[in-house]
């Protein structure tokens, strides 16, 4: 039997802790599975690393930023090889490169392209507990890339898809997948399943617990993830393609909360056919990512248009914005916004749980900002200053604590 385990930066954030891991493969080493062990940076190294870069510079060149990242990966892999060592375990570990991870050539956010399996199967064969350095690779120039933040769960999906592995286990500080995040409402509930389209929205919209692109892949190569906890032996939570058959019982699974908005706000837009193109190309080209957008119906040959944007990018929008001068009247930046979103996909088959959430909010007071849905989502942007008590008042209307 053939496991990936994967160990996030709150596990191995500290030596201690790394030792607790190693404990953990050791015995399911000794229960008699092959082990292939991905790990992250100690908690608040990659954040470290980057503040380092930027009292150099505000906009560090992405090929130096990806050698310097990729380097808190390398000391947890190695030093987890090390303890394993001495607990009288072959361990051996091995950066993105030396596990055969090559990507495509975008720095600070690459795909992987191919796994060559090669050294991985055979340093399996020769009795070794495998220790894979996460979050990095290389592309075809042979520079070393990483894989966008929370990426490590990226290479673990990647290397079990690859590996054919009979598990892939992802463990963090919670252990499972709840309805929402428990910190926020200590009501949540810990789910046994969620289907795979269903934690890609969650995902998505801002519950880091799975890294988006992982949960795509794994629905893409049909890796089973089991979410489970460090610190504990609880069971955790199947993410897995659909079961079908309660698909209607359950209207709403989750509830997600992305505090890492910006909503931009156009006022008086020459209505004229191409201005949004030209707006949202300008954007595009600056490699802006555009979630929320709104346009009013237009007003004496003006319109207003609002849209949303990840927080770091709003300087950037900032800058676009200021080349269509002649074509507004004004526009505002407000970073103080979140974006609380409901997900299930019971929701293709009901209507009225849209109109649910936007009267549980009126009632408390919170006014919806903008608001988009599609088949399983609505999301909706409020001021950030009531994010927790929307999730909160959500998570009640919806009973998902019962
Ligand atoms: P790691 O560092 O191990 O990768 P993360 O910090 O990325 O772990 O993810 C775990 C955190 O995700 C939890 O501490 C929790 O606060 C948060 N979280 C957000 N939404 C959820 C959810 N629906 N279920 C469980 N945890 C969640
Ligand atoms: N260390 C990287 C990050 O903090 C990758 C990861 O932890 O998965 O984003
Ligand atoms: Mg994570």
């Amino acid at each position: 039997m053939l496991v990936v385990q994967k160990y996030g930066g709150t596990s191995v954030g500290g030596l201690e802790r790394i030792e607790n891991v190693a404990k953990r493969v050791a015995k399911s080493r000794e229960e008699g599975s092959d082990l292939v062990i991905v790990v992250s940076a100690m908690s608040g190294e990659t954040n470290k690393l980057i503040d380092y870069a930027n009292y150099f510079s505000k906009n560090p060149s992405k090929r130096e930023m990806d050698i310097l990242l990729s380097s808190g990966e390398r000391v947890t892999a190695a030093l987890l090889a090390i303890a394993l060592q001495e607990m009288g375990h072959s361990a051996v570990a091995l950066t993105g490169r030396q596990a055969g991870i090559r990507t495509d050539k975008s720095h600070t956010y690459a795909r992987i392209e191919t796994i060559n399996t090669d050294r991985l199967n055979s340093e399996i064969s020769n009795g070794n507990i495998v220790i894979v350095a996460g979050f990095q690779g290389i592309n075809e120039k042979g520079e070393v890339t990483t894989l966008g933040r929370g990426g490590s769960d990226l290479s673990a999906v990647a290397l079990a898809g690859a590996l054919k592995a009979d598990a892939c286990e992802i463990y963090s500080d919670v252990d499972g997948i709840y309805t929402t995040d428990p910190r926020i409402e200590p009501k949540a509930k810990k789910l046994d399943f969620i289907s795979y389209e269903e934690m890609l929205e969650l995902a998505s919209l801002g519950a880091k617990v799975l890294q988006n692109r992982s949960v795509e892949l794994a629905k893409k190569m049909g890796v089973k993830i089991v979410a489970k906890s460090s610190f504990s032996e609880n069971d955790g939570t199947v993410i897995a393609e659909s079961k079908g058959e309660n698909m209607e019982e359950v209207l709403v699974s989750g509830i997600a909360l992305d505090k890492n908005q910006a909503r931009v706000s156009l006022r008086g837009v020459t209505d004229r056919p191409g201005i949004a193109a030209e707006i949202f190309s300008k954007l595009a080209d600056k490699s802006i990512n555009i979630d929320m957008i709104i346009q009013n119906a237009s007003e004496n040959g003006t319109t207003n248009l609002g849209f949303t944007v990840p927080q770091n990018e709003i300087e950037s929008a900032k800058e676009v914005m200021e080349s269509f001068d002649h074509d507004l009247e004004s526009a505002d930046y407000d970073e103080s916004v979140a974006k609380v979103s409901i997900v299930g996909v019971g929701m293709k088959s009901h209507s009225g749980v849209a109109a649910t959430a936007f009267s549980a909010l009126a009632k408390n007071g919170i006014n919806i900002e903008m608001i988009s849905t599609s088949e399983i989502k609505v999301s909706m942007i409020i001021d950030e200053k009531f994010a927790e008590l929307a999730v909160r008042v959500l998570h009640e209307v919806y009973e998902l604590d019962k």
